[in-house]
């Protein structure tokens, strides 16, 4: 059994993990400082006696003792990580410096969760982990996308100088159970609005495009990384390489769900990627890892989650 520290744990990704860690028999302690997580998505998992669930954020050090800390803390939707753009970038930065100094004092083997906004508005199509990015650095996306980047170069710096063990993966768009109802992203947004007959709202004429992952598949990959031996590993891309503009995403939405909502098309956001699509030869090669959920199944189960949710909103 190993005892396994999760920060951003009781988020949309995080409560997955820390399920399925717990699943593999391991020891899970969940920190989080609630900021677009909830205590429901792991109210679940405290019954169970080797989780543990502290409140804390992570631009403040933490001790304890643990075999690997998983840093998924930060906000990750557009409107959320732009309300507070100081405390997004400290919470990419402080964060990464706190657990990755708990890491080297303690032995622990840390993972990074990236992001394809390091790729900014990218200038090659699909994106390969050499590809350096086209970042707006006084951008309303900067606060993230720098702040992960920095996060990255932190990485890689413990490693260098301190020998840390390090496992940076970049994760483009993932959607499923446990997506806030108010999280902001589009298949959430488009799910909401579609099972209340409201207005698709697309940001854009909709041509952008994304290539969406289902949780579970993100879960696997991320599990893999970190059970690599090497030292250092990364930075790897995971994502599901199958790309879908905006405009059809909402179509697939409105034809699963049947739903009689229009859609509107709002101004282009600043900054919006125009296309992006991940390289995934490294995540196949390197963790054996590709995805299994096509996009419609993966709406099916995630429109389920939020028929459920609605009853209760
Ligand atoms: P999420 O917003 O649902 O979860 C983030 C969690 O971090 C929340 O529980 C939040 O309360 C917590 N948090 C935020 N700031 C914190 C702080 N200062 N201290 C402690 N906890 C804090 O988002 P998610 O989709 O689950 O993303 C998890 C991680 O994966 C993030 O680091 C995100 O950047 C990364 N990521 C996600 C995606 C995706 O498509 N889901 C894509 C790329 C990268
Ligand atoms: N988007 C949209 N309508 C919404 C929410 C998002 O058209 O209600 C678009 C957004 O402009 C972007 C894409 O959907 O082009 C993905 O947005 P999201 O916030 O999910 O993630 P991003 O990849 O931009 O971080």
């Amino acid at each position: 059994m190993k005892k396994i520290l999760v920060t951003g744990g009781a988020g949309f990704l995080g409560s997955h993990l820390c399920e399925k860690l717990l699943s593999q028999g391991n020891e899970v302690v969940c920190l989080d400082n609630y900021f677009t997580g909830r205590k429901k998505n792991i109210t679940h998992l405290l019954e169970n006696p080797f989780f543990e669930l502290v409140r804390h954020d992570v631009a403040f050090p933490y001790f304890i003792e643990v075999d690997e800390i998983y840093n998924l803390a930060c906000p990750a939707s557009p409107i959320h990580y732009q309300y507070n753009p100081i405390k997004t970038i400290k919470t990419s930065v402080m964060g990464a410096i706190n657990m990755l100094g708990l890491a080297k004092r303690i032995r622990a083997k840390i993972l990074q969760t990236s992001t394809s906004e390091v790729y900014g508005d990218p200038t090659i199509h699909p994106q390969p982990e050499e590809y350096w990015g086209n970042v707006n650095p006084i951008g309303k996306r900067s606060c993230y996308d720098e702040g992960k980047r920095c996060a990255e170069t932190l990485f890689f710096d413990y490693f260098y100088q301190n020998n840390v063990r390090i496992k940076v993966v970049r994760i483009f768009n993932t959607y499923g159970p446990n997506m806030h109802p108010e999280d902001g992203r589009v298949v959430s947004n488009f799910i909401m609005q579609a099972l209340q007959n409201k207005d698709i709202t697309i940001y854009g004429e909709g041509n952008q495009s994304r290539s969406f992952c289902y949780c579970d598949d993100l879960i696997r990959g991320l599990i893999s990384m970190m059970n690599t031996e090497d030292d250092v590993i990364g930075p790897i891309n995971i994502g599901n390489p199958e790309e879908f503009t905006i405009k059809a995403l909402a179509e697939m939405i409105i034809d699963i769900t049947g739903s009689s909502s229009k859609i509107v098309y709002l101004p282009q956001v600043e900054d919006d990627p125009m296309q992006r699509q991940p390289v995934i030869e490294k995540a196949k090669t390197i963790l054996n890892w590709e995805p299994t959920v096509n996009l419609r199944d993966g709406l099916v189960k995630t429109i389920a989650y939020f028929e459920n949710e609605l009853k209760s909103f």
